[in-house]
């Protein structure tokens, strides 16, 4: 996202821009999949994103710029959630918002009574800590042992809170999610499940989204595996696949771990800075198998949460229902972290992806960054790793503003 939107950017202003890929799809698409095999009686192709991505206008400003102005289409996503606990009981059947929610299921279950007055009880606490300021200087972990009610059941936390959060917005393990800072995990959550607007999806897909943003882009390489830059007094030569290409100006938009080896030798300083940046693995399985979906099938919802004894709670989206009237007969989902075995004979792929992970550190490395950016001239670095907030399509797209925000300013100080 951050490549393709730093191209869309600068060809918009009139740039020659080239873009360097090494899948065989531009980034954002590299994860769409095809799953007509799972049609009866449909021509043509059925898309389906793994991971499914979302977003709204609240939390992900820049994106929703960005997809407006490219054409993207996008729309509200059914965001049913169901929560089930270790033992696969429904503990509640949700809606986002979740202050205007329409609580589908349990409603006279005492224990779904209780999770929801510790939900309210939580959100009030947490939106009283962003205004007075006291979510700035603590980690979500310290939040959660000093500022919640002792009162909130345990069953609050593991069977709801905390599968909410480390397998959705912030896809990590616990233990990772504790070392955030607290008011980017309670803002966040405000501007998704609280006051936040509707969650959306690009009606399209990724590829679509791609497609699009590439359009005014000079050269687009897929299958170009950029081994190693080199840089000269005048320009940046970039080698792949056994060729070199010259360039004014280089924008790296990998992760960080991955750009920190791409300018090992030629930036010796900013790699080691880049280096600095945490990643966790988070596996996605695609699968048929509905065992890991609530036993009812009245129960699905569009997101299927099931806590876990130890590590982290998984996600299950059923696909058919984050793609409305997707044609694939068969029911298809996508389990992030899965916590139970999944039949090995209903997987179609599994990956493992990366996220970065943000800690009380990170600030100071988004500082740091800054400053190379201020010293270097030719080479640039963007990604969802690069600007504040938590990893996401949005801060790919900050980072890519920031990025392009520069080279103008570089270049309109040349010119006079
Ligand atoms: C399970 C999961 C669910 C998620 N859900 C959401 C969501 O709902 N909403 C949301 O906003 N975000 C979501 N995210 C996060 C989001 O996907 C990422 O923040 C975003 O993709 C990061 O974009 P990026 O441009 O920084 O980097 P990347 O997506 O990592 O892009 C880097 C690109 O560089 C290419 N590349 C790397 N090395 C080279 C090389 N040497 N030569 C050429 N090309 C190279 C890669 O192939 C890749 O295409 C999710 C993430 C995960 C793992």
């Amino acid at each position: 996202m951050a490549g393709l939107s730093a191209a869309w950017l600068l060809s918009r202003k009139g740039f020659r821009v080239t873009v360097f890929e090494k899948g065989a799809n531009p980034g954002l698409a590299a994860h769409s999949r095809d799953f007509s095999n799972f049609a009866t009686n449909f021509e043509g192709q059925i898309i389906g994103d793994v991971p499914s991505r979302m977003f709204n206008a609240s939390l992900w400003p820049a994106v929703t710029k960005l997809y407006q102005d490219a054409g993207v289409d996008f729309a509200p996503v059914d965001h049913q959630q169901t929560f089930l606990n270790t033992a696969k009981d429904v503990r509640l059947k949700i809606g986002l918002p979740y202050d205007t929610v329409a609580i589908l299921k349990n409603t006279f279950n005492p224990i779904t009574r209780k999770l929801l007055s510790d939900l309210r009880a939580f959100q009030k606490i947490g939106l009283d800590a962003l205004q007075d300021g006291s979510a700035e200087a603590i980690t979500f972990g310290e939040f959660l042992k000093t500022a919640v009610p002792k009162r909130s059941s345990s069953d609050f936390l593991n069977d709801f809170l905390l599968p909410a959060l480390t397998s959705t917005v912030f896809t990590c393990p616990t233990i990772d999610l504790l070392r955030y800072p607290c008011d980017v995990v309670l803002d966040s959550l405000d501007k998704v499940s609280n006051g936040g607007q509707r969650l959306m999806r690009t009606v399209n897909g990724s590829q679509d989204a791609a497609k699009r943003l590439l359009f005014d882009v000079d050269r687009f390489l897929c299958g170009t595996n950029v081994e190693s830059i080199s840089l000269r007094d005048e320009s940046v030569l970039v080698h792949a696949n056994g060729d070199s290409h010259e360039f004014d100006q280089l924008i790296v938009a990998t992760q960080a771990n991955h750009a920190s080896d791409l300018v090992a030798s030629e930036l010796p300083e900013a790699a080691a800075l880049l280096a600095k940046f945490r990643y966790v693995d988070v596996p996605v399985v695609v699968h048929t198998d509905s065992s890991t979906m609530p036993n009812d099938k009245g129960d699905w919802g569009t997101f299927n949460f099931r806590s876990s004894e130890s590590g982290a709670s998984s996600c299950t989206v059923w696909m058919n229902r984050f793609h409305d009237r997707w044609p694939a007969a068969e029911d298809v989902f996508h389990t992030i972290f899965p916590n139970r075995k999944i039949d090995s004979a209903a997987v179609v792929s599994s990956a493992n992806m990366q996220r970065p992970v943000v800690d009380s550190n990170t600030k100071s490395l988004h500082a740091d960054l800054e400053m190379l950016h201020l010293k270097n001239r030719r080479i640039w670095f963007a990604g969802s790793y690069a600007t504040g907030g938590v990893p996401l399509l949005e801060s790919a797209v900050q980072s890519s503003h920031s990025v392009v925000r520069h080279i103008t300013s570089q270049l309109a100080k040349a010119t006079t």
